[in-house]
């Protein structure tokens, strides 16, 4: 039996994907994720590997993935948000202006050292949460973006709250 592969959103179409021991990057800007295994290179052109394979599931399912770093509760909340939350047909712009402030942090941090790429906390979900947002606003799915802009917005204010 192979291990759980293990997709995590770096920048821009960018993914890591982690099978046990091993961590490969993906690259997905083009119709087949470029994958820096092996397997990858020696295949015949235009076929993606089982982690690039992995990298198209987590983009037609990214609400998954974030669910399963959650707490149960917390999960609960996101799958049910409050009725305010619930039907937006728009992002609420109270959450999209704490989702960008969680998403520069995100950066910040990284940039100054004090995280890396593979420290998976509350502001990394919220960060990802957030990309994820703003990658179906360029989509024009303002609902999708809504939901994830609320999870973001609920992922911060758990954090303030603990
Ligand atoms: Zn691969």
């Amino acid at each position: 039996m192979s291990a759980p592969l293990t997709v995590t959103p770096l920048e821009a179409d960018r993914y890591t994907v982690t099978s046990g021991a091993n961590t490969y990057t993906v690259d997905a800007r083009g119709p087949v994720p470029e994958c820096s295994c092996e397997s990858f290179r020696y295949r015949p052109a235009a076929r993606p590997c089982k982690h690039g394979h992995a990298v198209l599931r987590y983009r037609a399912e990214p609400l998954g993935v974030l669910l399963d770093a959650l707490t149960p509760e917390a999960a609960l909340d996101v799958v049910d948000p409050p009725a305010r939350d619930r039907d937006r047909a728009e992002p609420d712009p109270e959450a999209v202006a704490i989702a960008n402030v969680a998403l520069a942090e995100w950066h910040r941090e990284l940039a100054t050292g004090q995280r890396t790429k593979e420290t998976f906390d509350a502001i990394w979900l919220a960060a990802c949460a957030t990309m994820q947002a703003r990658e179906a606003m360029s989509a024009r799915l303002p609902h999708q973006a809504a939901r994830f802009y609320a999870m973001a917005h609920a992922i911060v204010q758990r954090e303030a709250a603990a």
